[in-house]
């Protein structure tokens, strides 16, 4: 199956092929026409299985297809264990982002760094945040972003975000989160507490095991 059989936007696929992705994994095939649907998605899926691309591009183009909003507004959070997973995915959403004609701002924020700067590239807003939880609210703490209008949600490597003690911050982030909004949780595992997790943040999910 090729990529632009899947329903992604000229701009997407082009970046696609680009980055060397011939045709979709199976979790991209899958992922990538629910999430444009606006589903929910509960995918289980492990690292190298393409997971970051079948939310990304989805993702990218549902924002994009969004009136531009002045000042920007935080639309999509994506949550992550670790600072290497930050810099990875807000590295492919960029360049996954660059042919749309939308200029979306896609900012990166993780914690064992100065926040200084991380604040400085939130001024004048993102639309897409790709952070780990103790410094979104961090920065959340020193008013440098605001969560009321993110609209999408990914919890990725959600079972390494438990393990990393993780589980009260994501707690007090979904408090802050709009109700309505879509969910996309990946694991590659799914234990009682990331099961618990999804049960509680997920609304009729698709569910994606690759
Ligand atoms: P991930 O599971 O998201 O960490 O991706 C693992 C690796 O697979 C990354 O290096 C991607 O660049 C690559 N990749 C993602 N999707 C595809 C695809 N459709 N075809 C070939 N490589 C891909």
């Amino acid at each position: 199956m090729p990529f632009d059989s899947l329903g992604l936007a000229p701009a997407l696929v082009q970046a696609a092929a680009e980055s060397g992705y011939a045709a979709p994994t199976a979790i991209q095939a899958a992922a990538i026409p629910a999430i444009l649907q606006g589903r929910d998605v509960r995918g289980s899926a492990q690292t190298g299985s393409g997971k970051t691309a079948a939310f990304s591009l989805p993702l990218l183009q549902r924002l994009a297809a969004e009136p531009a909003q002045a000042p920007r507004r935080v639309r999509a959070l994506v949550l992550v264990p670790t600072r290497e997973l930050a810099a990875q995915v807000g590295e492919t959403m960029r360049s996954l982002a660059q042919h749309l004609p939308e200029r979306l701002k896609i900012a990166i924020a993780f914690g064992g760094v100065s926040i200084n700067p991380q604040m400085m590239s939130l001024r004048g807003g993102a639309d897409i945040v790709v952070a780990t939880p103790g410094r979104l609210l961090d920065l959340v703490d020193h008013n440098a972003l605001k969560l009321g209008a993110v609209s999408m949600l990914v919890l990725d490597e959600a079972d390494r975000l438990f393990d990393l003690g993780f589980a009260e911050e994501l707690g007090r982030i979904l408090a802050l989160l709009p109700a309505q909004r879509q969910n996309l949780l990946f694991s590659a595992t799914f234990p009682p507490a990331i099961q618990a997790l999804a049960d509680g943040t997920l609304r009729d999910p698709a569910v994606i095991d690759v």
